[in-house]
């Protein structure tokens, strides 16, 4: 138990704002969590690899067993233009879903504590106290707020509107597909792979992932594949982000929103570059979706009793395959920080946020080196 039970306001109620309120909660503070969506978020179709960071939490907070979770990989597997292996590893990785990840969080936080329809619109700081107020009309007061309110976060556009989003060139198309809708000597191909094939400028990956209700036993899985394409910035990114309904959206294009001419003209591509298994996974796709990829990097990570956490603070590109795992660190460093220093938040906060820093630009660097090498064939656009 905390030493002293602070009040804490979470903004943003998606797997950073639930880890950080498990962590924060079970060390005996009073934590709330606030989220913008109206009703149960669902899920977003991604797939996420277990980072140990992930399975250490779990195990921790007795959240469930990573073997009823996760869908293994045992090799990465490269493949030519002809789906022939050009190079195999022997690799052990563990993946879920974003979804799966979800449900598991949300039944081990107190519901009477997680608000939906809640969109944060201001926020002031004074005596140490951080007053919030909703669009909804709530107001509210904290010892300590937490924005983990994701990639176009309100928290630090409030606190830090000197940080900003910056496109990186590229998008990624997104898709699922339920492992009964592939022929089964394609899907054969894919069990128990994770599945790359490398052209000029772009690449496409893919595996198997818990089924649409957390299933991981065969016949009830799903892949979940994504494909890099760079889209120059102004117009044509503009319009690829454009939903069916006209609304240019900030971040990612969810499933069933984005415009039918883009599906018709990347199912065709597919159809001329892709290796066999890829062509079929792609035509398979009823819904494909697609996520801008973005730098995003903060230099402070806290101001006053004000801290960011997750995507808010840094969202590296998706190639680092650990924007989870950094919003987990953040969380339970977060929270054991606060018990070694309980009468002094100013000084747990100093002395959380350095290695989330060095975390943070650690990976943002490495995500940039991954993404240009692969994209633009070097490392050193930025
Ligand atoms: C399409 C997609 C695919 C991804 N794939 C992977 C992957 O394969 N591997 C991986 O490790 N990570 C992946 N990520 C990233 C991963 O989901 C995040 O890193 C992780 O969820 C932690 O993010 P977060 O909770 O900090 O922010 P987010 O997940 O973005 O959540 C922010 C939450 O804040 C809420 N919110 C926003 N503004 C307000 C406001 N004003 N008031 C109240 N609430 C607000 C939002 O509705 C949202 O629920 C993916 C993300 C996306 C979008």
């Amino acid at each position: 138990m905390a030493d002293k039970k602070l009040k804490i306001g979470i903004i943003g109620g998606s797997l950073g704002g639930l880890f950080t309120g498990i962590a924060l909660q079970k060390s005996g503070h009073q934590v709330t969590i606030y989220e913008k969506t109206g009703e149960k978020l669902k899920d977003r179709g991604a797939g996420v690899v277990l980072q140990q960071e992930l399975i250490d939490f779990f195990q921790e907070y007795q959240i469930n067993r990573i073997e009823n979770i996760n869908v293994p990989i045992y090799q990465r597997v490269y493949v030519d233009r002809n789906g022939r292996q050009t190079r195999v590893d022997n690799s052990k990785q563990q993946m879920t879903a974003w979804g799966t990840l979800f449900h598991e969080l949300i039944k081990n936080f107190p519901a009477s504590q997680y608000n939906y329809g809640h969109s944060l619109k201001n926020l002031s700081q004074a005596n140490n106290q951080v007053s919030v107020e909703f669009d909804n009309g709530k107001v509210e007061t904290f010892d300590l707020l937490i924005g983990a309110d994701g990639t176009n976060s309100t928290v630090r556009k409030i606190v830090f509107p000197e940080i900003l989003l910056r496109y990186a060139g590229y998008v990624g198309w997104r898709g699922i597909v339920h492992e009964t809708e592939l022929p089964t000597d394609v899907l054969n191909e894919l069990i128990d792979r994770f599945t790359f094939y490398s052209m000029p400028n772009s690449h496409i990956l893919c595996y198997l992932i818990p089924g649409n209700d957390d299933e991981v036993s065969p016949g009830s899985r799903r892949i979940n594949w994504v494909w890099y394409w760079n889209v120059n910035k102004g117009q044509d990114i503009d319009d690829l982000l454009t939903d069916i309904n006209g609304i240019k959206r900030s971040g990612f294009v969810p499933e069933g929103l984005v415009m039918p001419e883009y599906i018709k003209a990347q199912k065709e591509i597919a159809d001329e570059v892709m290796p066999p298994i890829f062509k079929e996974l792609i035509r398979a796709t009823k819904n494909p979706f697609i996520q801008p990829v973005n730098d995003l990097a903060v230099t402070k990570m806290y101001s006053n009793r004000v801290v960011l956490i997750g995507d808010a603070a840094f969202t590296p590109r998706p190639h680092t395959a650990a924007s989870t795992a950094k919003a987990v660190a953040n969380g339970i460093n977060l929270s054991q920080s606060l018990k070694d220093f309980p009468d002094d938040i100013e000084q747990a906060l100093a002395f959380w946020e350095q290695p989330q820093l060095d975390m943070g630009n650690y990976l943002k660097n490495r995500g940039v080196a991954l993404g240009n090498q692969s994209q633009f064939g070097t490392s050193l656009r930025t």
